[in-house]
């Protein structure tokens, strides 16, 4: 997860197009906020744990001067959650200062560090963001796009990135496509056609986050594409690696925002498509379907559609809680649900439920609820559920990175329902995925559904969010990596 915002804005400030860009994207990450500025000279940098309206708020702004901005919010998968590992990175390098946002995931983390200089550089920060940071900042080549193209080929994994430097904002998207990022133009005003102080280019994690921020969508960033962006240019486009699009299939289902379009496909409208395939694969004889607010809520009206069954809201959420999945612990996890949905007595009680979800991961959150219901009066509970069973980890930017943790890789389907107390369960297939969508397997990464990988992960990376922190939380450098906190 993660979102991430450039902008560059001739003429003008940059830093509120991108505050405003990255707070549409604050449901992809939570833990931390910032923004990095450039007035043409030289880098600024803001940073806090925090939501992004706390800590991008109207007194910190007007002081980040400059047409060109990146921002960032963040969802831990490599590093702890604190304010070191907070984005963007910043490094002043040999050659240039740079700062970066990051959505993705790298899995030659290990590799990476021994690069640097020997393995010697002890860095400020545990993540894998960092290490990029200080390869980029630290390669000889005359300009960032230089280092990139020599840096970016030794990198495997995830990477959507926003990159920038005293010149330019650069956006770069990993050749597998992975996390997506799209490319925008905000518009000239009338007063000034030829943009001197309007107008501009941005990019970011998700369509709709360049709508809010008064932009239109141009297209998406390519695989294997790096566009830059500087004041009174066209964007440029280099590709510097052939790309093949395995897109987070996640994206689709869950992450995304209802009103975002990736590969041509508007995501509300996907999962509602979920929904009717998923009523065609699993029904079930009930009163009304229902949602797990919020995000279940369009593959749920899908359901009611397709089983031609009534939809009701049958939960109400706390909208200031936040998701449950994304929440950095388990703890935090357990406590959040119950504070976060309460049901609907008047809607559920007597009433036999199709309950629609958009996945189970540990299994804890969907156990609450379907309690909750019942002791509001439910008769029954069928949970449907609008993806595959997740049986395997991702490495690629989702905190799911320890297997045992995930319900269905060591539960069958009967025991799941067993465990959350439902009267029966179904998971859409993956063909019902694929149907919804109407675009074939070889566009996605499927691989926390089926184990196929498109990048093959290392055994240490496969275990271990804190592969660069030692026992304390503390950095490690090459020579330290025998002795790794969580081994
Ligand atoms: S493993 Fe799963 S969550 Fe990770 S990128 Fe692939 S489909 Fe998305």
């Amino acid at each position: 997860m993660c979102g991430i915002f450039g902008a560059v804005t001739p003429g003008s400030d940059a830093a509120g197009i991108a505050a405003l860009g990255v707070f549409s994207l604050q449901h992809r990450g939570q833990e931390s906020a910032g923004i990095a500025v450039s007035d043409g000279e030289q880098l600024m940098l803001y940073k806090e744990l925090g939501l992004i309206a706390q800590v991008l708020d109207e007194r910190r702004l007007p002081s980040l001067r400059g047409p060109m901005a990146i921002a960032h919010c963040r969802y831990s998968t490599t590093g702890s959650t604190v304010w070191e590992n907070a984005q963007p990175t910043f490094r002043l390098g040999r050659n240039r200062s740079i700062a970066i946002g990051h959505n993705g995931n790298l899995v030659n983390t290990r590799e990476l560090l021994s690069r640097l200089e020997g393995g010697k550089t002890r860095l400020p920060a545990t993540t894998d963001t960092e290490l990029l940071t200080a390869l980029l900042a630290d390669d000889p080549a005359d300009d960032i796009v230089g280092a990139l193209k020599h840096v970016l080929p030794t990198v495997q994994g995830a990477y959507s990135l926003a990159i920038l430097d005293e010149k330019r904002v650069i956006g770069v998207r990993d050749p597998f496509g992975f996390r997506p990022l799209v490319l925008g133009r905000l518009e000239t005003t009338e007063d000034d056609p030829e943009g001197k102080h309007s107008g501009g280019w941005v990019i970011s994690s998700e369509s709709a986050a360049i709508e809010v921020a008064g932009g239109t969508v141009v297209r998406d960033v390519e695989p294997g594409e790096m566009v830059i962006l500087e004041e009174g240019h066209e964007p440029v486009s280099i590709r510097f690696a052939p790309g093949h699009e395995q897109l987070c299939v996640f994206e689709l289902i869950y992450f995304g925002r209802p009103d975002s379009y990736m590969l041509g496909r508007n995501l509300y409208e996907s999962r509602r498509r979920m929904g009717v395939a998923l009523a065609a694969e699993s029904p079930a004889d009930a009163d009304l379907v229902m949602p797990v607010p919020d995000t279940g809520a369009p593959a749920a009206a899908g359901f009611a559609e397709g089983s031609r069954l009534p939809y009701r809201e049958g939960m109400v959420r706390n909208r200031y809680s936040g998701r449950t999945f994304i929440q950095p612990s388990q703890h935090m996890r357990q406590r959040g649900v119950t504070v976060k949905l309460s049901p609907l007595r008047e809607v559920v009680a007597g009433k036999r439920l199709i309950v629609v979800d958009d996945s189970i991961v540990r299994g804890t959150t969907t156990r609450q609820i379907v309690a909750l219901l019942r002791k509001a009066g439910a008769t029954e509970v069928h949970l449907r559920i609008s993806s595959p069973p997740i049986h395997h980890p991702c490495f690629y930017g989702i905190d799911t990175q320890i297997e045992t943790e995930l319900i269905a890789s060591t539960h069958s389907v009967e025991e799941i329902r067993e465990f959350v107390g439902a009267d029966s369960l179904s998971f859409l297939s993956i063909e019902g995925v694929l149907s919804a969508l109407d675009l074939p397997y070889d566009r996605f990464c499927f691989a926390c559904f089926d184990g196929r990988y498109p990048v093959p992960v290392p055994y240490d990376t496969a275990r271990h969010k804190f592969v660069l922190e030692d026992a304390d939380g503390e950095p490690v450098s090459r020579g330290e990596l025998g002795e790794l906190r969580h081994e």
